[in-house]
């Protein structure tokens, strides 16, 4: 038994690999998170949402009469749920932020609110994107200049630019971060909002990026019109709606931890194919010095993830609990591709769609992506800060 693990978690274990195994769909898995490549992609990956909410794999948390699962769910069984979609090569759901989104409306929206947007999450059918980052504001998001000014009637006229916006192509709403009054400290003149992505004065602007693939986009917001009731709680609740529904987003860590065996494996399995000084690499004692130290990396890693759920659901959670894992994981994804690109030697430069390319570019995609582990969702930098400040109680 993993450590961790009950009894009870390892049968819920075999009952979510056994659905993962027989409902995944057929869309490849590629390193991070990735957007629908196209239409077919994205019907696909709509259809494998509604299945895992309907299973209770995902939105478990929720209270009962929106769909969850009740004294049923447990923070550990999110981490079994990302697990198992890691190890069976799955993708998660197609909409991450309507995660975020739900939360927010669970704990702050009105309850019409809930009946217009939580079944339409819960079947899949809709797609939300995060605009939150700016330009110039993504570790300091709470300078964020994007405006929603009041107008007669209750409603809210929006101006701004956002980066970033992972699936913003595809999204029908995007749960929106703007300020609301901009004479107040900037932590609280902001409020968080429900934006219909189909409104005239919304541009979305797909980005392509160096893996070759666009997921994330850029979005111009032009006076656009929002009614009252795209506002979500408080008009200046914002930062305390954004923070408390990213606190819900606990178990993703668990998932990157599994990805990154996989890669440990995929890693040694490389090294027996390729050669250094004539010998196949793996038996050169640099190379397993070098490939047991990634693993003692991910070992740690993995049990950093399991100490940390356990914390969180005594509550004793720490405050540099969840930074330490982020920065592991993602530090340790750019090492881990990096080492195996440089084993692939030349091979390892081609990209996927090369009949050369070794493992079809899939190091390549992971080296490419690993990078952007170590800003999204707060970067190595801001996490050793958090760290040094709040775990070691460093001055700032
Ligand atoms: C793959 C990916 C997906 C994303 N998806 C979304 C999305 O869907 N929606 C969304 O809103 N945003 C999204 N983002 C944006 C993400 O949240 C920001 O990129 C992130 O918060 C960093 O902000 P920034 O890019 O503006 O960098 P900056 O904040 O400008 O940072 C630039 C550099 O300065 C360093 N730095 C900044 N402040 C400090 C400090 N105080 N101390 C030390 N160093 C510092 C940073 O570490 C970094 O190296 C995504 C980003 C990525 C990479």
């Amino acid at each position: 038994m993993e450590y961790g693990m009950t009894p009870e978690l390892e049968k819920f274990r075999a009952e979510v690999s056994e659905f993962v195994a027989a409902n995944k769909p057929a869309v490849p898995v590629k390193a991070g998170v990735r957007s629908a490549e196209d239409a077919g992609e994205l019907a696909l990956l709509k259809e494998w949402t509604a299945k895992l909410f309907a299973a209770g794999y995902i939105g478990a948390d929720w209270p009962e009469e929106y769909g969850g699962k009740g004294a049923a769910h447990s923070p550990e069984k999110d981490v079994v749920v990302g697990e198992e979609l890691a190890r069976g090569r799955a993708p998660a759901a197609v909409q991450g932020a309507a995660h975020l989104v739900a939360h927010a409306l669970i704990d702050f929206g009105t309850e019409e609110q809930r009946q217009k947007y939580l079944p339409g999450i819960r079947s899949g059918e809709l797609v939300f994107c995060q605009l939150f980052s700016e330009p110039s504001s993504g570790s300091d998001l709470a300078s964020l200049r994007t405006k929603a000014v009041p107008v007669e009637g209750g409603g809210f006229r929006v101006s701004g630019q956002k980066v970033w916006t992972t699936n913003g192509h595809w999204a029908d709403y995007g749960y929106l971060l703007a300020r609301t009054d901009p004479d107040a400290p900037k932590h609280k003149g902001i409020g968080a909002f429900i934006v219909d992505m189909r409104l005239p004065g919304v541009d979305v602007r797909p980005l392509r990026e160096m893996t070759g693939t666009s997921d994330f986009n850029e979005v111009f917001l032009d006076n656009v019109e929002l009614g009252p009731d795209a506002l979500i709680g408080g008009v200046t609740q914002g930062w305390l709606i954004a923070n408390s529904s990213l606190a819900h987003e606990r178990s993703a860590v668990a998932t990157s931890a599994v990805r990154l065996q996989q890669n440990i494996e995929a890693l040694k399995e490389l090294a027996s194919r390729v050669t250094r000084n004539g010998r196949p690499a793996i038996e050169d004692g640099a190379v397993q010095e070098r490939i047991g130290e990634l693993a003692a990396g991910v070992a740690a890693l993995s049990a950093l993830v399991y100490a940390n759920i356990s914390r969180w659901s005594r509550g004793t959670e720490r405050a540099y609990d969840a930074p330490m894992a982020k920065l592991m994981f993602s530090e340790l994804g750019v090492d881990i591709a990096r080492f195996a690109l440089d084993l692939a030697g030349e091979a390892g430069i081609l990209v996927e769609g090369d009949e050369n390319a070794i493992d079809h570019g899939r190091w390549q995609d992971e080296f490419l992506y690993a990078r952007g582990f170590t800003i999204a969702g707060g970067s190595s930098e801001i996490m050793r800060n958090l760290i040094a400040e709040r775990g070691l109680g460093m001055p700032r």
